[in-house]
């Protein structure tokens, strides 16, 4: 049951790839299911491909502990929406990278099950092939703890950080243990610096500036054989970028950015300047440049929305509104092949 053959979808997978749509609260799951069918006549084998398997802010949707209207709404019809987070998958190899380890990482485990050959019975103590970590914040790297002794007891799960974070990991209960009990081996990777996964696959580790309380913080860009996407989780405003944001862009084709809040109204007792995060109102008109001057230009999809974030209401006008403007919100399920 390899994702390569999507046409020669067995029907029971078309539809549990369709349940897990639907219990991720996503109705653009398909988006890029229908672009990875072959040309008639090609190989059928899929590329490697990026699928989004969380979405929102560090607290989660509904958030945690927050009786707030989106979030009692969120509550009241099941649509969750999980920490933000990006699987990469390699159809070919079957192997599994995440990008951050968040909170929620039991369900993000199962929601890329279907990209491997089932595994016997048991804990499957190598569920994925390797971590990407962005930083320490809370939403990004909790999760890891669910592969050590305890849960799933990995051996050596390739867990690729800065120096910086590779050193709070070692230095830092409960990590240092998941170190010490080789349930995770460390790669040391600089901000700046590229991993070749497998022939045309790489991931470079872009610096992102942002608060340093533990870690630097990095986001990320993968390429695969065809094309390459930016995920920025958390950053400070774009203008403290050098080089700029707009240098990585030109080297993607689908950027998945910040979109923490979408303007100073979410946070009426704050500073613009002491929100810490770009506003995704100003992020559209900056970006929007982009696309008026090259027709080459990036699609940027918002990720990491604040339970705050208007663009979390299905109905609201500021999501028709950036929907108009040619942007996207980014959800479970969605799927970029690369
Ligand atoms: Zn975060
Ligand atoms: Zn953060």
């Amino acid at each position: 049951m390899k994702l390569r053959r999507l046409p020669g979808l067995p029907t029971f997978l078309a539809l549990s790839l369709a349940a897990l749509a639907l219990a991720f609260g996503c109705g653009q799951a398909t988006t890029s299911l229908r672009a990875a069918e072959p040309a008639p006549g090609a190989a059928a084998t899929r590329p490697p491909f990026v699928r989004v398997i969380g979405s929102v802010q560090d607290g989660g949707f509904p958030h945690v502990a927050c009786n707030g209207l989106a979030c009692r709404r969120a509550r009241e019809n099941g649509s969750h929406r999980y920490v933000a987070s990006l699987a990469l998958i390699l159809p070919e190899s079957e192997k599994i990278y995440f990008f951050d380890a968040t909170p929620d990482i039991r369900e993000q485990l199962e929601a890329v099950a279907d990209a491997r050959e089932p595994r016997p019975d048991g804990v499957d103590r190598a569920p994925i092939d390797g971590v990407f970590l962005s930083h320490a914040h809370m939403g990004h790297y909790l999760g890891l703890a669910f592969f050590g002794y305890e849960a799933v007891h990995t051996r050596e799960l390739l867990v690729y950080a800065t120096p910086r974070m590779a050193a709070f990991l070692r230095d830092n209960g409960p990590w240092s243990q998941l170190v010490e009990k080789k349930n995770v081996s460390l790669r040391e990777v600089g901000p700046g610096s590229t991993v070749n996964l497998e022939d045309g696959v790489s991931v470079t580790l872009v610096p992102s500036p942002h608060r340093e309380e533990y870690t630097d913080t990095v986001g990320f860009l993968i390429r695969g054989p065809e094309r390459a996407l930016l995920f920025v989780p958390d950053t400070d405003s774009w203008q403290r970028w050098s080089p700029s944001i707009e240098d990585w862009l030109e080297q993607v084709d689908v950027a998945l950015l910040d979109g923490t809040f979408y303007s100073g109204d979410e946070l009426p007792n704050r500073a613009i300047e002491e929100i810490g995060h770009p506003l995704v109102a100003n992020s559209m008109d900056r970006f929007e440049k982009l696309g008026q001057a090259a027709p080459t230009a990036p699609e940027i999809l918002f990720i990491h929305m604040n339970h705050s974030n208007p663009l979390l209401l299905a109905a609201s006008p500021e999501l028709a509104a950036l929907e108009r403007r040619g942007f996207k919100i980014a959800a479970e399920g969605m799927e970029f092949d690369l």
